[in-house]
């Protein structure tokens, strides 16, 4: 499975993700930046696992995100 990987410290909250993707990501009402919901979390790196159905309009995300911290692997 394609796993999405999040380098969350540079997320500047603009919401797109969240706005796409209402299923994966949410925004932290603590410090307004996205969470990969469910992902595992290394230091600030948050990693999901997702079956390729989910992961083509994750691309599109990340493609979209304006600091380019969302980056997809196979
Ligand atoms: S699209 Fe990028 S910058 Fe915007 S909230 Fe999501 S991760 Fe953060």
């Amino acid at each position: 499975m394609p796993k999405i990987v999040l380098y969350r410290n540079r997320c500047i909250g603009c919401s797109i993700c969240y706005e796409q993707q209402p299923e994966l990501w949410r925004l932290s009402k603590k410090d307004g930046k996205a969470t990969l919901l469910k992902s595992t979390q290394k230091k600030n790196v948050f990693i999901l696992s997702v079956p390729e159905n989910i992961i083509e309009q994750t691309r599109i995300i990340a493609e979209a995100c304006p600091v380019k911290i969302i980056k997809i692997y196979e």
